[in-house]
């Protein structure tokens, strides 16, 4: 593991949709532990999934960030720019034959797979590990996992420990449909920004070990993860476009800033939320603690 300083974090939206109460936190999270450690802040727009993107979400997301008082440095990553990046690291992992074609389609992996995988999904039953079936060619393109636990310390959720090989099985880095997976981008752009410290929801706890696995294979340092409650409506679903979470409203930024704090364990007095924006950001700057997180994967809102 390499030096964690200087800092150097990060804000990764998906333009799916305009920001809500949810993606707040995570923005205001990242922002403020890295003006505690005097570090750098950077947004990088993960647009890779392409078929997921909204037209104008991107633009919205930073017009947000912006009447909400949040200044990053330097241009926006977007990841759509960066296919040549993805493709040069899986070549690498080809080359080094940690990366495998597979031919099977989702049917055939349901109908063979004995076991769920850590986030729902099935655990890759191993057909094409050693070398696909005569006459069939890659759809996919799949990272060979073992069976050494992966564990980190995390920032706020304490030491989290997964063995690949049962929990999640061998994992795509290109889909079918020639998409690169988050797992790898993501991966890749930490690395090429150069990122210390990741702090983001928890709803991304289990895919961490993936993110460490493939650092180690790609000879990447592990950055520090500190990974938030994520915010829950009163029916215990994730706040996200498919449970309906309203967009951010702009003209409420005080508000919806102090909520946040809030939300993160801090304690600001009551009347922050009708003062103006920049004493509710001079309040957050002086007071901000990493350590009042709570340590709970989701809290609900009321
Ligand atoms: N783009 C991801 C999301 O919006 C976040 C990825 C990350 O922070 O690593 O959920």
């Amino acid at each position: 593991m390499s030096s964690n300083f200087p800092y150097r974090g990060r804000f990764a939206p998906s333009p799916t949709g305009p920001l809500h109460f949810g993606s707040l936190i995570a923005a205001l999270a990242s922002y403020l532990d890295a003006r505690a450690n005097a570090g750098i802040w950077l947004v990088r727009m993960e647009d890779i999934d392409t078929t997921r993107n909204v037209t104008g979400a991107a633009d919205q997301i930073l017009a947000t960030l912006e009447a909400f008082g949040f200044e990053w440095s330097g241009e926006v990553l977007f990841q759509t720019r960066r296919q040549d990046a993805y493709a040069a690291a899986l070549e690498r992992l080809k080359a080094s034959g940690l990366a495998y074609g597979c031919a099977c389609s989702r049917k055939e992996i349901a109908d063979s797979s004995q076991h769920l995988a850590i986030d729902g999904g099935q655990v890759y039953p191993g057909t094409c590990r050693s070398g696909m079936p005569l006459g069939r060619s890659a759809r996919a393109w799949r990272l060979r996992v073992n069976a050494d636990d992966i564990f980190f310390d995390d920032r706020i959720q304490g030491v989290i420990r997964q063995q690949l090989e049962r929990d999640v099985g061998d994992f795509v880095l290109q889909r079918a449909d020639r998409l690169f997976a988050y797992q790898l981008a993501v991966t890749v752009d930490d690395e090429f920004q150069r990122i210390s410290h990741i702090v983001r929801g928890a709803d991304l706890l289990a895919s961490t070990p993936r993110q460490i696995w493939l650092q180690q294979c790609l000879d990447y340092p592990t950055p520090r993860y500190a990974h938030l409650p994520v915010a829950a409506n009163a029916a215990g679903e994730k706040l996200s476009k498919q449970t309906r979470a309203p967009a951010l409203d702009i003209g409420r930024s005080s508000e919806l800033l102090a909520d946040g704090l809030y939300f993160l364990g801090q304690s600001p007095p009551s009347d922050l939320r009708k003062a103006p924006q920049a004493e509710v950001w001079a309040w957050a700057f002086e007071h901000w603690s990493l350590a009042h997180v709570l340590r709970q994967p989701t809290i609900r809102l009321a």
